[in-house]
This record gives C-alpha cells, sequence and structure tokens, in this order.
C-alpha cells in the first residue's frame, strides 16, 4: 500500500486530498496544527484504519514513521484574514515548513508536491496568468507575507529538485470553492453565501469590477492528482478560466439563494488584485486536464453544503478567534 502524508489535512483542500487518496487506496497521514484548519472537515476519517492523524506544525522538524511515497505540501494560512492575522506563521510554514518537509521527502526517497497559487503573479500585468509570468508582488505590503512565502517556497522547491534530484511538483491553484470552506473565512464565496443565510447584505469590496475564476473542488484535485502522478517539475496552473467580476458573484449568489438582499459597499482591501484568470494551456497539454464542473453546479453544491449546517455554525465567529498564541 502506498504511503501519502498531507499537511494541511483539516483544511479546505487538504481534506479533500484525504478522502481523494483514501478512494485510490492509500494509507494517507494526515497532518495539521488546527490554526485554520477543523477536525471536523476530516473526522469521518477517523475510524479508518488506512487513516493516521498527527497534530503538528510543519515549521517545525517533521518527523513520520516508516515508508513514504508521497507527501503533498498543503498547510497554510490561505484567506487574507487569516495570514493577516497571522502574519510571521503564514511566512514559516512557506518557508521552513517546506525546507522540512522537502527534508523529509529527500530522506525517504519521497516525491514532493507543493501547493503554490496565483498570488506568485501578484496583482498581474498580464492577462491571463501564464506560468512564465514573474509576477507583480508588493513584498511589503499585507498579501506580501503569503506571496513571498509561497515564491520562496517555489525557488527552494526547484532548487532541492536541481540540486538534490528530489522528485518535486508544484502546482499553481487559483481561486477554488466547494464544501468545508470556513463560512467565516472572509473569502468571498462563503462571505456571500453566509450572509444570505443569516440575512444580511452582501459586502462587495471596492466598486466589484475586479475579475476572479472560480474552480470547483473536485476539478481541482483531479488536477493535484495528475500533476502529481505526472514527470512533470515545473509549476503548472491549476483553475477554471472562467471569469467574472465580483459584483456580478454578488448577483449570482442572490439568484441561487434566492433571497432579496441587497449589496453594501465597503474599502477594497490594500493590493487587492484587480484581474485574475488562469491560462491553463500547460495543464491541457501535460495532465490532458480541465475542469469539467461549471459554476452554476459548483455553486449549487457548495451552498447546499452550507445550508446543511447547523444554525450555530452559522454564527460561530471564527473559531480560531485566539490567534495570540500562535505569536512567533
Ligand atoms: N470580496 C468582496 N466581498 C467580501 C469578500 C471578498 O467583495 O465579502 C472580494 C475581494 O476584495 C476580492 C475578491 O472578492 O476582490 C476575492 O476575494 P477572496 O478573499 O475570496 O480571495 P482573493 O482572490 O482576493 O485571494
Amino acid at each position: 500500500m502506498k504511503r501519502v502524508l498531507i499537511t494541511g489535512a483539516a483544511g479546505f483542500l487538504g481534506s479533500h486530498l484525504c478522502d481523494r487518496f483514501i478512494k485510490e487506496g492509500y494509507h494517507v497521514i494526515g497532518m495539521d496544527n488546527l490554526i485554520t484548519g477543523d477536525l471536523r472537515n476530516i473526522e469521518h476519517l477517523f475510524a479508518l484504519k488506512e487513516f493516521e492523524f498527527y497534530n503538528h506544525d510543519v515549521s517545525k522538524f517533521v518527523h513520520v514513521p516508516g515508508q513514504l511515497d508521497y507527501i503533498l505540501h498543503f498547510a497554510s494560512p490561505a484567506s487574507p484574514i487569516d495570514y493577516l492575522k497571522i502574519p510571521i506563521q503564514t511566512l514559516k510554514v512557506g518557508s521552513l515548513g517546506t525546507h522540512n518537509l522537502l527534508g523529509l521527502a529527500k530522506s525517504k526517497g519521497a516525491r514532493i508536491l507543493v501547493a503554490s497559487t496565483s498570488e506568485v503573479y501578484g496583482d498581474p500585468t498580464v492577462h491571463p496568468q501564464n506560468e512564465d509570468y514573474w509576477g507583480n508582488v508588493n513584498p511589503i505590503g499585507p498579501r506580501g507575507v503569503y506571496d513571498e512565502a509561497k515564491r520562496f517556497q517555489e525557488a527552494i522547491t526547484m532548487a532541492y529538485h536541481t540540486y538534490h534530484g528530489v522528485e518535486t511538483r508544484i502546482v499553481r491553484i487559483f481561486n477554488t470553492y466547494g464544501p468545508r470552506m470556513r463560512l467565516n473565512d472572509g473569502r468571498v464565496l462563503p462571505a456571500f453565501i453566509g450572509q444570505a443565510l443569516r440575512g444580511e447584505d452582501l459586502t462587495i469590496f471596492g466598486d466589484g469590477s475586479q475579475t476572479r475564476s472560480f474552480c470547483y473542488v473536485d476539478d481541482l484535485v483531479e488536477g493535484i492528482y495528475r500533476l502529481l502522478l505526472s514527470d512533470y517539475a515545473y509549476p503548472v496552473n491549476v483553475g477554471n478560466p472562467d471569469e467574472i467580476t465580483i459584483a456580478e458573484f454578488a448577483e449570482e449568489i442572490i439568484k441561487l439563494t434566492g433571497t432579496d438582499q441587497k449589496v453594501v459597499y465597503k474599502p477594497l482591501p490594500v493590493d487587492d488584485p484587480k484581474q485574475r484568470q488562469p491560462d491553463i494551456t500547460r495543464a491541457r497539454s501535460i495532465l490532458g486536464w480541465e475542469p469539467k464542473i461549471n459554476r452554476a453546479e459548483g455553486l449549487r453544491i457548495t451552498y447546499d453544503y452550507f445550508r446543511s449546517l447547523s444554525k450555530e455554525r452559522l454564527y460561530e465567529e471564527a473559531h480560531h478567534k485566539d490567534f495570540g498564541k500562535y505569536k512567533n
């Protein structure tokens, strides 16, 4: 049985990856320090003998007993409001954490895939963004802690590949959505759906003309699975190129939820990218991958998930509000 370590296992993407690898017949070792992750995302796996879980911060030395075939490094705060609250943890997990996991991959002879991001392109001046674009990132802005950690992550991953011959894969993930996103993580989709379900106005930041391109989580997981099993070591964009303005997106959510909420306008966060759309030519040609689930279908599934949550959860504050204890 092949053994895979998934960091960030209790997070949105990490938990879906755990499910996928269990389904494919792997032994899955999940790791998470639960700062932004939530055990409720993986509690259905605890009864399985093919699944084990370590509560550990990968910024510190990582020890896993036994053989490892694959490592997927998905631990990181990933939502702007999270990494604004825990900027140093964000920098450490992308840099020190990646270094530890590359060292682990080297010592075990494992292949490692790291989760990079469209944020390496910053506020892009090229549209759509392909993998050869170097980006437009403000290193000292509020998003810099995430963007630069991920850029460092790519650099050290390539260095372990070229210098140590470690088998590495880099996926650049664009906006992704689906069940198990945290309702209160501040990102646009859970924010809008949560507001609609609570009967609040939908908050559009700026004038709503900024664009994003949203990928349904199952499509993303399929792209990642294919990349891991490919022999391609350079970065690959995985995302859905179907681009929409945030104002149009708010309208779609209002229609979907059948509510008559209004929209209210709030200030645009600093360095909020004006446009974002993946060029997925590389994923199409190398992985034979493209998204299959359109936004109407994906939003419906996601809405049904959020609707099924308890009322308490709908009103739950950030359940990790005590970020203070992670100061370092
Ligand atoms: N946004 C918004 N209202 C919200 C939350 C987000 O208008 O309540 C906007 C945000 O300013 C950004 C876009 O939606 O332009 C996507 O934001 P998100 O935080 O989901 O992810 P990002 O792509 O910026 O990392």
